[in-house]
């Protein structure tokens, strides 16, 4: 069985001490239920990172960052590197979140570079894909998912495959209340995995692909509940400890 995997968003959120009693809420709530549960993780505010390291550290919370430079150091005034984010102990980092891709002008190729750049420093991309409402309206889905995907295929080796992690979020879903039905997210996660299982099977099998978009605790599970929905990259629900430790223990 593929690993369950649920990993907070946090975006241009947080204070030290609203992050020290979010992230206290989430452990204590881990360490007092052991009903099986995906992994989790945050994703965080650069300036956090450190506070993540020291505060979640030994605990079963992983963490990492949300955006990460193609550039492994130099004259890049505001960038993050990989390194960087490896030096707090980051394990994660999101790679083409559609709030970067709309509002950085990223596209699909510099996505692919910077998911070559989290592999070079030994981190887990999750790569973000997605279709805004006038996209799916205009019946082009399907070619934006597979554009995105594939400018991530052709800049991965086979071994690196096996080291990402996917995550569809549909654009007209993510922070509108409006979850995309689990059929209509199965439908789009099934054609991603069946397009790296082009490349890969392997890969394809074992490739978490998390669905983002809305995810509350009462419409977890029944997301998750589809055969290649493998658990959720949370925004809103993820800054609220009983709501994110909901949608990890509704697998
Ligand atoms: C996100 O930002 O990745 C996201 C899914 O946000 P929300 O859960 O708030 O829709």
């Amino acid at each position: 069985m593929r690993r369950k995997l649920v990993i907070g968003n946090w975006k241009m959120n947080g204070s030290r001490a609203g992050n020290t009693a979010l992230l206290s809420g989430i452990v204590a709530g881990l360490a007092a239920n052991d009903a099986p549960r995906a992994e989790c993780a945050v994703c965080v505010p650069a300036p956090y990172l450190a506070q993540c390291a020291a505060e979640l550290q030994g605990t079963p919370v992983s963490w990492g960052g949300q955006d990460i430079s193609v550039y492994a150091a130099g004259a890049y005034t505001g960038e993050v590197s990989g390194s960087m984010l490896a030096d707090f102990g980051s394990h994660y980092v999101l790679a083409g979140h559609s709030e970067r891709r709309a509002y950085h002008q990223e596209s699909n190729e510099l996505v692919a570079r910077k998911a070559v750049a989290a592999l070079a420093a030994g981190l887990t991309p999750v790569v973000c894909v997605g279709e805004t409402l006038e996209q799916r309206e205009a019946g082009q889905t399907v070619a934006v998912v597979m554009g995105q995907l594939n400018a991530v295929l052709s800049s991965l080796s086979l071994e690196d495959l096996d080291k990402i992690v996917l995550a569809y979020e549909p654009v007209w879903a993510i922070g509108t209340g409006k979850t995309a039905t689990p059929q209509i997210a199965q439908e789009v996660h099934a054609l991603l995995r069946e397009r790296v299982a082009q490349k890969s099977a392997a890969a394809a099998a074992a490739m978490p692909i998390l669905y983002g978009g809305s995810m509350k605790p009462d419409n977890a599970k029944e997301l998750m509940a589809q055969p290649d929905i493998d658990g959720g990259l949370i925004g809103g629900a993820a800054l609220k400890a009983p709501d994110f430790l909901g949608i990890i223990y509704a697998v």
